[in-house]
């Protein structure tokens, strides 16, 4: 199978050069020629299968030059037994009659990008060998705060890389931020720029595209590469979860194999509901795909009216791996709803380069609505959805509870009662100021976030992950803040190519 760009369907590389690359050249995304094609026979076959030999059977369908030795020991190094905190790796809860949440926060960094970030590097050094031997991989990373931490962690002294993470000074809670600045390893360093997520994202696509500073790289046997999204790698991981969540249902009995679900995420760059959606394409009964946002609601207007507009307030909120207005995977969705088309997809994303904004056509909106439905809340309407679940047993973090509180609003406006699936996509403790003040109402004005984290432990009886917990006596290494044009001087200076 091979793989095209999203701006120039000439483009044909294989998934290796696709994930080594991690952008096209054009600037486009790589996305398969071909949506491989799943039946229930398939699904079948998985049901009585762990989490790494579904993985393994999966990812073959995309990863076709791969040998399977090679996916055997990439899946096996992601996902091995200990790395998670759950022997399933991604357990499912039941929460309510028909819904169940999709944990998919027990790995290393206690968020969902682990499942990807942990693969990631595997596949990467993989690729890397095939396409481009003797070249050190730079991955360059924008987070709003969840991904620069798990890829930190998952590149840290992976031999022949480097990473740095670029992340919003005040765009990410105090766990986040010592997440990342205390991160050990020999191969790694961490910015923060005065800015926000758009801004890192945007610094990092124009460091990632600029044909000087690649070609100064390559003078120095480097190459670029992307942990983020955009990276093909990071997308075929999360393929993965909802087909097995799907033969998890099959296996506790929510659903018998070929009936439908329904899945809600709560989205940013629109990465994790776009596996959802390629696992749909492939065979999975998925009915709706329903898109959650935060007050940051860019998605919820474009999938109900089709018009995308990020000339709009941007709200800081409590569920900041969510604060996003350029959700670069749209790209990708796009381009598969217009039958392929370079042409259409290079129109909208100029439009949005030059004006912020653009219109899809009806042909394209009513593809949309077929697959997905939106809504947004806000942060008080978060809260109070943290408190409810509580209530009932589940103790959510900021952004599951966004999800769990639009999935409610669409069951009140359509009855539709197929049995859902929440992605729950970090442990609460990375968020304990607002999960706090939700369960609990007034915090004390002077506790910082480890009297916080306490406090959320004692008045809950949720143990606090012993990562997060042991942050607390650690120090930051990485203090450096830089406005967004220096971004290129700060990675010259890691890398050492002044
Ligand atoms: C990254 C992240 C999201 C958003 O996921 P996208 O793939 O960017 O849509 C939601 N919740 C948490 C906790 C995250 O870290």
């Amino acid at each position: 199978m091979l793989y095209t760009s999203t701006r120039d369907t000439s483009v044909r590389v294989s998934s290796a050069q696709a994930i080594a690359r991690g952008i096209s050249a054009d600037g486009g995304l790589f996305v398969p020629e071909s949506i491989p094609q799943i039946d229930r026979a398939f699904l079948d076959s998985l049901v009585p299968l762990d989490y790494i030999s579904r993985a393994k059977k999966i990812l073959a369908l995309y990863l076709t030059d791969f040998t399977a030795e090679e996916i055997d020991s990439c899946v096996q190094g992601a996902y091995r037994a200990g790395k998670f905190s759950s022997e399933k790796v991604a357990p499912l809860k039941k929460i309510a009659d028909g819904a169940q949440v999709l944990e998919l926060w027990r790995g290393p960094t206690c968020a969902f990008k682990d499942m990807a970030l942990q693969l990631l590097p595997y596949l990467l050094t993989t690729a890397a060998k095939k396409s481009a031997p003797d070249k050190t991989i730079v991955i360059l990373v924008a987070t709003s705060g969840d991904t620069g931490k798990a890829a930190l962690e998952g590149f840290r002294d992976v031999p022949g890389t480097k990473i740095m993470v670029f992340y919003p000074n005040d765009g990410v809670s105090p766990m986040q931020k010592l997440q990342m600045t205390t991160q050990e390893g020999e191969n790694v360093a961490v910015c923060a720029i005065n800015g926000n997520f758009d801004d890192a994202q945007n610094g990092v696509k124009a460091i990632f595209t600029d044909k000087a500073v690649g070609e100064k790289l390559a003078r120095n046997g480097m190459m670029f590469s992307s942990a983020n999204s955009i990276n093909w790698g990071r997308l075929v991981p999360q393929i993965v979860y909802y087909i097995s969540a799907y033969c998890d249902m099959i296996e506790n009995g929510a659903i018998r194999n070929g009936d439908e679900i329904n899945i809600v995420v709560p989205t940013g760059n629109f990465g994790n509901i776009l596996a959802a959606y390629y696992a749909k394409r492939m065979g999975v009964p998925v009915k709706t795909l329903l898109c959650a946002s935060n007050a940051n609601n860019v998605l919820t207007d474009f999938l109900t009216t089709g018009v995308y507009d990020r000339n709009r307030r941007f709200y800081t909120t409590v569920s900041p791996s969510m604060d996003i207005l350029i959700s670069s995977n749209l790209e990708r969705l796009l381009f598969h709803l217009s039958g392929d088309s370079d042409k259409r997809v290079n129109g909208w994303m100029a439009a949005l380069k030059k004006t912020g904004t653009y219109t899809v056509e009806a042909d394209i909106l009513a593809a949309l609505k077929a697959d997905f439905a939106a809504g947004c809340c806000d942060d008080t309407a978060t809260k109070e959805t943290i408190k409810t679940t509580w209530a009932g047993g589940y103790l959510s973090d900021t952004h599951t509870a966004v999800a769990i509180h639009v999935y409610e609003d669409y069951l009140a406006k359509t009855g539709d009662r197929t049995p859902t699936v929440i992605a729950s996509t970090a442990n609460p403790y990375k968020f304990s100021a607002a999960v706090l003040s939700a369960v609990q109402g007034d915090v004390p004005a002077d506790a910082d976030e480890f009297a916080q984290v306490e406090l959320l432990c004692k008045c809950t009886g949720e143990p606090c992950p012993n990562q997060l917990a042991t942050l607390k006596n650690k120090t930051p290494r990485f203090t450096a803040c830089c406005n967004k044009e220096d971004m290129e001087a700060q990675v010259y200076a890691m890398l050492g190519i002044g």
